[in-house]
């Protein structure tokens, strides 16, 4: 299996192959991408219809941006991750089933599951706590100059006229910017790619829509330390602050310098500590170059089998 380059720089806070063990390390990766959206999109909670806003207060003035919620990627992340272990091996059963009281059909025994999580059903002995964290993410542009209102109507087949099923609904508007840290916490280099390529080829967001939802992923950085060293709101208001004059006069400014923007912000931190920082390559990319055969065949036969010797052992 061939290993990109930048993984060695992560060396010191990714799990080596003798340490493989649910019982966690102290090494966290912070993952962080700037998500380009490319098509009127509703990034919606769970329940509502409605689109998500937060008022933030900059310098102490109320400003509501869009959020993009984790686990909305989580989830498209997770169906990407399933997608490409059934790629490369027919049995893989793992999946969403969705029941009375919560998702069943999760395996529990696949680099999937042990890497994002699966809650057995009651009775069942054991569970598998995510060791990758979401939170919520927020766009630099705020919501009065991103967002739009769409109106649809339905037309009367047989009088033309449009009909009483006229609804509104906001939405943000292309080449929105929103930056995302993803925490993965005591992962092998194995992990890590496999991550990186549910990244990478997650691009939709929202199971439901047919239309709208699509983002890009840009690769910004990497950092690798004994604890989570940056948050999406903090960076997102640091670029907001930096590039307030051309959000607030132009809105659409080149992605190239929110990226910039981006990177010199986790510099300066990681720096400030001596943490490990891949900061000029175009990771998400270069982990997808990893075979998908060889990288799945490898996590069920180190990290897996070594999780689930550990259980059986457990459980006796
Ligand atoms: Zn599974």
């Amino acid at each position: 299996m061939n290993i990109p380059n930048f993984i060695n720089l992560l060396s010191d806070w990714l799990v080596g192959e003798n340490e493989i063990s649910l019982l966690p390390r102290q090494k966290w990766i912070q993952v962080i991408v700037l998500y380009e959206v490319q098509d009127y999109s509703i990034f919606r909670t769970e329940s509502g219809e409605e689109l998500n806003t937060e008022e933030l207060i900059v310098d102490g003035e109320k400003i509501a941006f869009p959020v993009l919620l984790g686990r909305k990627l989580k989830a498209v992340q997770r169906r990407t991750g399933h997608a490409i272990i059934r790629s490369v091996r027919d049995e893989y059963a793992c999946k969403f089933e969705t029941a009375e009281g919560g998702v069943t059909g999760l395996c529990r025994k696949c680099p999937e599951c042990f890497l994002r999580g699966a809650a057995g059903g009651r009775g069942e002995e054991y569970n598998i706590q995510s060791r990758v964290f979401y939170s919520a993410y927020y766009a630099i542009e705020p919501e009065r100059l991103i967002t739009d209102l769409f109106t649809r109507n339905a037309i009367d087949d047989l009088v033309k006229v449009t009909g009483a099923a006229l609804t509104s609904n906001q939405v943000i508007k292309p080449q929105a910017h929103i930056p995302a840290i993803f925490s993965l916490y005591s992962v092998t280099e194995r992990e890590l790619i496999y991550f990186l390529k549910t990244v990478q080829r997650a691009r939709r967001v929202g199971a439901r829509v047919t239309e709208g939802g699509l983002i890009k992923p840009i690769s910004v950085a990497i950092t690798g330390y004994r604890y989570e060293l940056l948050s999406p709101l903090e960076l997102s208001l640091h670029v907001y602050k930096l590039l307030k004059n051309d959000i607030e006069n132009l809105w659409k400014i080149p992605t190239e310098k929110i990226v910039n923007a981006l990177k010199s912000f986790v510099k300066k931190r990681a720096e400030a500590v001596g943490a490990s920082l891949i900061i000029d390559k175009d990771f998400l990319t270069e982990a997808d170059k990893v075979s998908d055969l060889d990288l799945v065949e490898n996590l069920f036969q180190k990290e897996v089998k070594k999780y689930l010797s550990e259980i059986e052992e457990y459980l006796g």
